[in-house]
């Protein structure tokens, strides 16, 4: 039989862990919006800086429902809106906090546009949130939070508000 490491050999040693550029995923949603709240605080303590981040999804997933949709029109708009709402939104967290704050609006699926924005942008953290669904709404929907949990490389920080009626 193996034998038991030392417990001392299971940490990394102090000075490893440095959490620098945190990256926080925004759907705009009340959770996620709690997220940057949370990744502000974070930032504070410990002399991070943040990137505000957000996936709009494939308009070519509408042009298989409406035929002639027009793909790039699309998603030059869907872009510009993102973008100025994660602008909005450094925006008003900035008048709170001096923390650096960059804002980054890519195209794609949502967990997987976030894992790959981490490991390609060297980030130490994701800060995100989740709705928590539960049971048949979990089935159809999937979870973001889950996924990315799965497979990111650095860890990840999720916040779950509080949601009043959770059945289904
Ligand atoms: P879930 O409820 O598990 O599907 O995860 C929701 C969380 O995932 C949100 O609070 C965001 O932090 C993140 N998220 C979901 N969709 C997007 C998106 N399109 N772009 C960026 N982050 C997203």
């Amino acid at each position: 039989m193996r034998q038991r490491p030392a417990a001392h050999s299971l940490l990394p040693s102090e000075g490893m862990i440095r959490i620098s550029k945190i990256l926080v995923a925004v759907d705009f949603s009340s959770e996620s919006k709690a997220a940057v709240g949370y990744a502000v605080t974070l930032a504070k303590a410990l002399q991070s800086t943040i990137t505000l981040f957000h996936v709009f999804e494939m308009p070519e997933l509408m042009n298989s429902i409406v035929p002639g949709a027009d793909n790039a029109v699309d998603a030059a708009r869907d872009r510009a809106v993102a973008q100025s709402w994660l602008e909005e939104l450094r925006a008003d967290t900035k008048q709170h906090s001096a923390v650096e704050m960059s804002v980054v609006v890519e195209h794609g699926s949502p967990a997987q546009g976030i894992v790959s924005a981490s490991r390609d942008g060297g980030f130490d953290m994701i800060v995100m949130g989740t709705h928590g669904r539960t049971g048949l709404r979990h089935v159809v929907m999937g979870s973001v939070a889950e996924a990315v949990v799965r497979r990111a490389l650095c860890p990840v920080l999720t916040i779950h508000l509080p949601v009043p009626d959770r059945t289904i």
